[in-house]
């Protein structure tokens, strides 16, 4: 059954927006239902976001592919991925290249995300309890960044933990609205910024994000 609801959102809300055949076939195989509360089961391969607790969210499937295929993801490739939440974007990262790097900085996301991936049998993720805006797997250096989080400046830090020729796709505005940007590292010290569309994600809170006022709020 599940099987059947999978295609048919890769049908209804995917095949025309997005052209690589390799994010469409993880998006069918993957199941999503996994990654939300029971109680939301019969809405995962509906096209919208739906909340994971502690105030976030697991993003729509569309805002997914359109993400993983801006990030040009190949099979050599090691991805961060900055807000882990439910850990499907991950997921979908991890059968598209060798290895994801994926950091949350909510402790009890990041534990459910760690027994999915386990669940699922994906050997290729790592995951870390942190604040990925800065010192994100410090000592490594990546193919590709994504940020799943809305921040309100640029990822300087993340921008340098990118190869050069590397890509990183981040959303960035306030806190009701957002611009996803593409920055391709050209040289050591040069990015060239890429606005490529409108979104909307929760907040990015961190030393180079929004700051963490409402910590209480979130955590508790
Ligand atoms: N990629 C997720 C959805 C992300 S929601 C998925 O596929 O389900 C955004 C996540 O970013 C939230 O879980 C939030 O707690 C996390 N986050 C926000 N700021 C962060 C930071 N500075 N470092 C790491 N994670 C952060």
């Amino acid at each position: 059954m599940h099987i059947t609801a999978r295609l048919s959102m890769v049908e209804r809300y995917l095949r025309s927006h997005v052209r690589d055949p390799r994010i469409l076939e993880a998006m069918e195989q993957l199941p999503r239902h996994l990654f939300v509360d029971p109680a939301l089961q019969s809405r995962a391969y509906h096209n919208d976001a739906l909340p994971i607790g502690f105030g976030q969210t697991i993003s729509q499937p569309l805002m997914v592919a359109r993400m993983t295929e801006q990030l040009q993801v190949e099979q050599h490739h090691c991805v961060l991925e900055i807000g882990t939440g439910s850990g499907y974007q991950a997921a979908i990262l991890a059968a598209l290249c060798r290895e994801v790097f994926t950091v949350e900085r909510l402790e009890p996301l990041a534990m459910e995300a760690r027994e999915r991936f386990e669940q699922l049998g994906i050997p290729n993720i790592h995951t870390a309890i942190a604040d990925g805006t800065v010192n994100a797997f410090a000592e490594l250096t990546f193919d590709r960044i994504l940020i799943t989080a809305g921040g309100n400046r640029h990822p300087s830090s993340l921008l340098r933990q990118l190869i050069v020729g590397g890509i990183l796709i981040a959303p960035i505005g306030t806190d009701k609205h957002q611009t996803l940007y593409r920055y391709i590292r050209t040289a050591a010290n040069h990015w060239q910024r890429t606005p490529i569309g409108d979104c909307h994600f929760v907040k990015l809170i961190g030393e180079e994000g929004w700051q963490d006022q409402e910590k209480e709020e979130v955590v508790l």
